[in-house]
């Protein structure tokens, strides 16, 4: 082959490699929310450098979505107005001298997607032990359900009767309009965010079956109902709430949950590490 062959081959070869790049048949669902807000683009097809770390929000071509949270410094924290903070730092480093790098961090119990024990909001309970190891993993792993809720108003009584969830269903996951106003990307803690009424929570919880209610904000029960929603849904121990899940570009469905909370005894809170599976 000639000099000029063999560009003219280098340069077809490329041609049709961005051709075909460039004209990516499908874009996979959901799309899910990198790091960078405004980039919609599934983040694993960033990643062609095996230099650089991949980091994901879907695994096995659209089969595993990761709907926790990544802890940032900028993550919004409940009634901060200027969101987590510095939570992680180098103790010990190999730059200065130790044998290995060990990090450490501390953060309340109830930062980012995180659970609520019976203990939170019952001092009896938090007294008799009910804390985050006495949770049921059997309710934090299996079939559920994720719903949309209406956009303009908090889950009332009125619209968990107009969701007409079966009974049997136990696992709820409630994507809000939280998620579409991408409250968990913005540092200031909005206390303008959808979560459930009194009213909403006692139906919930005296006309379903459900015992895992997940929503997409730091809290389940909306600003002005935070003590009575959470008090409805925890006096019977038997409900677990998972606070602050990253609904992105999850499609409402059916999916199996797993939920692994770190094992906390005497705390009423903690960070949790959920996925769906399709
Ligand atoms: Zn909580």
């Amino acid at each position: 082959m000639t000099k000029s062959h063999f560009l003219l081959s280098v340069t077809l070869i490329l041609t049709f490699a961005t051709l075909t790049l460039a004209s990516s048949p499908t874009k996979p669902y959901p799309s899910p929310y990198g790091d960078d807000p405004n980039s919609c683009e599934p983040t694993q097809f960033h990643h062609k450098d095996d230099s650089v770390p991949l980091r994901r929000e879907v695994y096995g071509g659209g089969r595993i979505f990761d709907i926790t949270h990544k802890y940032r410094v900028d993550m919004p924290s409940y009634g901060s107005p200027s969101g987590l903070g510095e939570f992680l730092w180098l103790r010990e480093s190999i730059k200065n001298g130790s044998l290995a790098n060990i990090s450490e961090f501390k953060m309340l119990t109830h930062t980012g997607t995180h659970c609520d024990a019976p203990g939170h909001f019952y001092d009896e309970y938090f007294d008799a032990g009910f804390d985050i190891d006495s949770l049921d993993l059997e309710v934090l792993n299996g079939p559920a359900l994720v719903v949309d809720v209406p956009r303009d108003k908090n889950i009332t009584a009125e619209v968990m009767e107009s969701l007409s969830i079966p009974k049997g269903v136990t696992r709820v996951i409630f994507r809000t309009l939280n998620t579409d106003r991408r409250l968990m990307w913005q540092s200031e803690f909005d206390t303008s965010y959808v979560g459930f009424t009194k009213d909403g929570a006692k139906w919930l919880v005296e006309n379903t079956d459900i015992k895992l209610v997940g929503t997409d904000y730091l809290s389940v029960a909306a600003y002005d109902d935070l003590a009575p929603g959470h008090l409805f849904f925890l006096k019977g121990r038997e409900i677990i709430l998972v606070e602050a899940l990253k609904l992105d570009g999850i499609n409402p469905g059916l999916y199996s949950v797993h939920c692994l909370p770190l094992r906390l005894p005497g705390a009423e809170g903690a960070p949790i590490r959920c996925i769906l599976i399709k």
